[in-house]
């Protein structure tokens, strides 16, 4: 039998920023990951402090951002390397009202620290109306991320590479495991869950593309009109996600792939070759608020799901209040609580 403190079921954004929760107070742990892309792998990595088609924030944005500047100094640390890419957001305007819009906004107290007012115009695509700076917004490097923290798992006999069987769970123990506590972060797996399969997380579909570019640009801005247009390499960019909220197969919807590639001829007209297309399933809550929580029975099962549209902030900032919660009692905010459903 092998000790551990923790199994964490997943391998997405609510993993490993709980994993590294795991690692920062030397807790042991063993991580199961099914080896499929999760939403997470094919997630457009960006860091926004705004809701870019209305001009506002949202809940806690200030904090979590703060809160992800500090997790990715503390990972440097073990991986060597800061997955954050400070390059900010330009909004492509899509006409004068959005532009007087965003003036407006830079005056009120909330918005002033991300909207910049001095707007430029830039070469190559089609900007007639100019282009906006959201401060303090970046990108994580999202296949830098996964990739190393895969390897620290392995290299520290962390990583359980096979899908996690539930009919094999008892109350401390899986297979050869002992274990205090389990932390469920499957994404929409959790429908397979018997432990947590009725959560309300519903399932919302997205699709990027990546694009070889004929013209590229003097800059390194991740642009957006209707989505996000940035660089991976020197060769190919990265164009996405779109939303649908139907249910889906697990397959390419060639009506999205054609979707993204009029949205991106909409602003760049120079020739692009699509090289690759993906998918995934963003785990959405009604409410916008992740679900954290404990089984009724089992109360050293856990949930950490819900992470919807914005899996870095969301999920690196909860992490640490799902640790807490086990760990030192902290009660949980009732906005993320599992136990909202309960009323
Ligand atoms: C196209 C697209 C673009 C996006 N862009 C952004 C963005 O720019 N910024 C942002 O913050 N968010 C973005 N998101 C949202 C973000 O990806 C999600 O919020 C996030 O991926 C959810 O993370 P998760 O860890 O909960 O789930 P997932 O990433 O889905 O990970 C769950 C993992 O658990 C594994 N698993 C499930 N069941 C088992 C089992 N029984 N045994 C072993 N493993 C199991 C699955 O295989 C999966 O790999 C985007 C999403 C999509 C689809």
């Amino acid at each position: 039998m092998k000790n551990v403190d923790y199994i964490i079921v997943g391998d997405g954004y609510a993993a490993l920023f709980f994993a590294h929760q795991l690692i920062q107070n030397r807790k042991s742990f063993a991580i199961f990951s099914e080896g499929r892309k999760s939403a997470s792998q094919v997630s457009a990595g960006i860091i926004n402090p705004l809701v870019l088609k209305k001009f506002t924030t949202f809940w806690l944005a200030k904090e979590q951002i703060d809160f992800l500047h500090e997790t990715l100094n503390e990972i440097e640390k073990y991986t060597g390397t800061n997955y954050l890419i400070e390059e900010n957001i330009r909004r492509i305007f899509h006409d004068e009202q959005e532009k007087a819009l965003w003036l407006s906004k830079c005056e009120t107290e909330e918005l002033k620290p991300f909207l910049n007012p001095d707007f430029e115009t830039l070469e190559t695509i089609r900007n007639p109306y100019g282009t906006g700076s959201v401060n303090k917004s970046a990108r994580l490097n999202v296949d830098g991320f996964f990739r190393d923290f895969m390897s620290y798992f392995k290299e520290n006999g962390l990583l359980v590479e096979e899908k996690f069987d539930y009919s094999l769970l008892t109350e401390n123990a899986y297979k050869d495991f002992q274990f205090k506590n389990i932390v469920f972060c499957e994404g929409m797996g959790v429908k397979g869950n018997p432990y947590f399969s009725q959560i309300p997380v519903i399932p919302n579909k997205g699709h990027h593309i990546k694009v070889k570019l004929s013209e590229r640009f003097t800059h390194q801005y991740t642009l957006k009109k209707k989505h996000f247009l940035f660089p991976l390499n020197d060769e190919i960019h990265y164009y996405g996600g779109t939303y649908d909220p139907n249910e889906r197969p697990e397959e390419i919807d060639d009506f999205k792939t054609e979707e993204l590639i009029t949205g991106l001829s909409e602003f760049y007209p120079p020739e692009f070759q699509v090289e690759e297309v993906n998918f995934g399933f963003r785990p959405t809550v009604k409410d916008r608020r992740p679900i954290l929580g404990n089984h009724a029975e089992h109360k050293n099962f856990y949930v950490y799901n819900g992470l919807g549209a914005r899996g870095i902030l969301n999920g690196c900032y909860f992490s640490k209040e799902l640790y807490d919660h086990i760990e030192n009692g902290k009660s949980l905010m009732p906005e993320v609580d599992l136990k909202r459903y309960n009323k």
